[in-house]
């Protein structure tokens, strides 16, 4: 597919994230007035609430859009959100009649703050990228026990915290924690010291469903997908989560990108997961190319420094699709909601360059690596800003996400001194 092109300038350039193919979906608002929901184009944001309320645009039903999230919309399911891209598309297009009814109703981007797009239902995340699966494991447990029996055969997850969801720009507090070293006699209470990032994909789950679904149904169900930082606690994780996983470890905070690009945006870019090792039971077997070609890469920016492009990979690296986590997920008898958040599992490729978390980066603080400020890390540090960015590559256009940013700041002082 080329470039659509849109009488909105500067979404026809070759570097916008937003061009007409992506319409990615957000809600901001402009100098604390009301949050409302927004489409980006080019360097504007369309103002869906205004033009819906002028009578422009005519979702499936009435005021979807009273509220600043997209799940009202998302609920009305699968036709309707084609029906309104197909609609949106006509009226920034150029050549659109509509152009001068449009026009008042876009904002500069520039001015605009961002406000989540979604208001999460339930937050899971999974663990299915192999390169950081067999990284961390390595680390944790050594090479021979590093992918545990399960792996190659279902998506392994953890239900995490909505709560713990915050939109890009969002600061991070370095959390207190239970931690225990190798070298410790006994457990302290204590600001963790490795504090890190998780370079994900959320996917969105837009319709609620009869249970059990397939794949393919998981598949149609998926509304949008924003990149996510699963920021982790390494050492409050590596003292607490056997046997049953992470807990504190990851409550800290989960930053996702302001836009959620929808999956009919990202249709062109569909690509085949991996060669398996195992054939997958018939409930998670693969029915078509559910994983997209999206390049990935994260930046980190101390404190009045300049930005190190720190890892580069791609989201086609993962073993399992989002389809395939939420056809598991939906095996057991809980029910799937709209808003449903499900996070990748962090996304490493083969190579060192490829590593999506600093504790692979830095195989596990062992191996500190170089910014292009001189300085070095093995983990985050206070006042550091990492940013998450994505790109999904077509003939002359390129659909992004805006970038996923967070800046870590210190750990308060111990909340239970006396
Ligand atoms: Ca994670």
């Amino acid at each position: 597919m080329s470039l659509i092109k849109s009488w909105v300038s500067s979404a026809n350039q070759t570097d916008t994230l937003f061009p007409l193919n992506n319409l990615p979906y957000g809600v901001f608002s402009i100098g604390g007035d009301d949050a409302r929901c927004g489409v980006a184009i080019g360097d504007k944001i369309l103002d869906i609430r205004s033009l819906e309320k002028a009578g422009t645009i005519a979702p499936a039903q009435s005021a979807v859009f009273a509220e600043p999230s997209w799940n009202a919309f998302m609920a009305l399911g699968r036709v309707a959100w084609a029906e309104f891209r197909t609609q949106l598309t006509a009226l920034l297009e150029q050549g659109s009649s509509a152009q001068n009814q449009v026009e008042p109703h876009l904002v500069n981007a520039a001015d605009a703050q961002m406000h989540m797009p979604i208001k999460v239902a339930e937050y899971t995340d999974f663990y299915a990228g192999k390169h950081h699966a067999t990284n961390v494991g390595t680390m944790f447990r050594g090479a021979e026990n590093a992918l545990p029996p399960n792996w190659l055969h279902i998506p392994i997850g953890y239900n995490g915290r909505a709560s713990s969801v915050v939109v890009s720009g969002t600061d991070i507090r370095r959390p207190w924690g239970q931690l225990k070293g190798p070298n410790d006699d006994v457990p302290r209470f204590a600001p963790s010291a490795r504090f890190d990032i998780e370079l994900e994909m959320g996917a969105i789950v837009g319709t609620t469903s009869d249970i059990p679904i397939t794949v393919q149904e998981a598949y149609d169900n998926i509304f949008g997908y924003v990149l996510l930082n699963d920021w982790s606690a390494r050492d409050i994780q590596a003292w607490e989560y056997q046997p049953l996983g992470p807990f504190q470890a990851k409550s800290t905070a989960t930053t996702i990108s302001p836009w959620i690009v929808t999956a009919a945006a990202l249709e062109p870019f569909r690509t085949d997961t991996p060669k398996r090792e195992f054939e997958l039971l018939e409930h998670l077997k693969d029915c078509g190319p559910m994983l997209y070609d999206i390049e990935l890469d994260v930046t980190l920016t101390p404190k009045g420094g300049t930005p190190s492009t720190i890892a580069k990979t791609n989201y086609s690296q993962m073993y399992y699709s989002a389809a395939q986590q939420l056809a598991h997920h939906t095996t057991a008898g809980s029910r799937m909601n709209v808003g449903d958040l499900l996070g990748s599992g962090t996304i490493s490729g083969p190579k060192k360059s490829e590593h999506g978390s600093l504790l692979e980066m830095s195989w596990g603080g062992k191996e500190p690596f170089t910014l292009e400020t001189g300085e070095e890390r093995s983990f985050v540090n206070d006042g550091d800003t990492l940013a998450l960015n994505g790109a999904a590559r077509g003939d002359g256009y390129t659909i992004g996400f805006g970038s996923c940013v967070g800046t870590l700041l210190p750990a308060l002082d111990n909340p239970y001194a006396r």
